[in-house]
């Protein structure tokens, strides 16, 4: 019966959602999932209309399958402007940063936000300048994700079971919190404060947070504050 399904049955959207154990373990900011999936949304001039397909890496990154597909599309028209919005499990590699960089220079009509679920190597030099360079050269808004952008997510993209439409998987916000610190130490060309491992044997992401005296100078107090491991009464400037 229709009313105990989940978004499925005859839903057009069907064939692009994903499975949840697929979002949850792709998008889970501890899970170090090598692969990347890419959930976007597409929306030309003033029309109200959505696109939103899916996809993963295959012999390319997603982020360039994704451009391939965008330009190949003959109905792809540079005069309307074109909002794009992905949420990507990994920040882009440095080379597809770079990729992106010139998509947006040959389209100008195109605006591109960007929510991430985790940052790619963030130790990477290469990595954070590139990064770093979408933001600040490009104009490319690029947030950690958070509670409202699962819940989007989970309700847009997923094929979630029968009568768990509000169930979208709640993560520890710390992790997003962490993430969204490492964020603003890239776009402010600091050295990163962030060190994440993983422990195989049992399951789990460990991380540790090293401040150097630049990190109190330079990151606004309450965002270190939010990650609830520096105390207020340390003396920022
Ligand atoms: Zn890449």
């Amino acid at each position: 019966m229709t009313s105990e399904k989940g978004p499925s049955t005859g839903d057009a959207t069907l064939r692009r959602r994903i499975k949840p154990w697929e979002f949850e373990t792709f998008f889970d900011p501890r899970e170090l999932r090598k692969e990347t999936c890419l959930l976007y949304e597409i929306k030309w001039g003033t029309s109200h209309k959505i696109w939103r397909n899916t996809g993963l890496n295959t012999t390319k990154h997603v982020e360039i399958n994704f451009i391939e597909k965008f330009t190949s599309e003959r109905n792809f028209s540079s005069s309307v402007s074109c909002c794009i919005t992905w949420f990507l499990s990994w920040s882009p590699c440095w080379e597809c940063c770079k990729a992106i960089k010139e998509f947006l220079s040959q389209h100008s009509n195109v605006t591109l936000v960007m929510y991430v679920a985790r940052i790619f190597h963030h130790m990477d030099p290469q990595n954070r300048q590139e990064l770093r360079d979408l933001v600040i050269t490009s104009g490319v808004t690029v947030q950690i994700m958070r509670g409202p952008e699962y819940d989007h997510c989970w309700r847009n993209f997923v094929n979630y079971p029968p009568g768990e439409e509000a169930h979208w998987p709640r993560y520890p916000p710390l992790w997003m919190k962490l993430y969204a610190l490492e964020l603003h130490c890239i776009i402010l060309s600091l050295p990163p404060c962030l060190k994440i491992s993983r422990r195989y044997q049992h399951q789990q992401t460990l991380f540790s947070l090293k401040f150097q005296n630049c990190h109190f100078q330079m990151i606004p107090p309450y965002i270190l504050l939010a990650t609830e491991m520096i105390q207020p009464s340390v003396t920022w400037r």
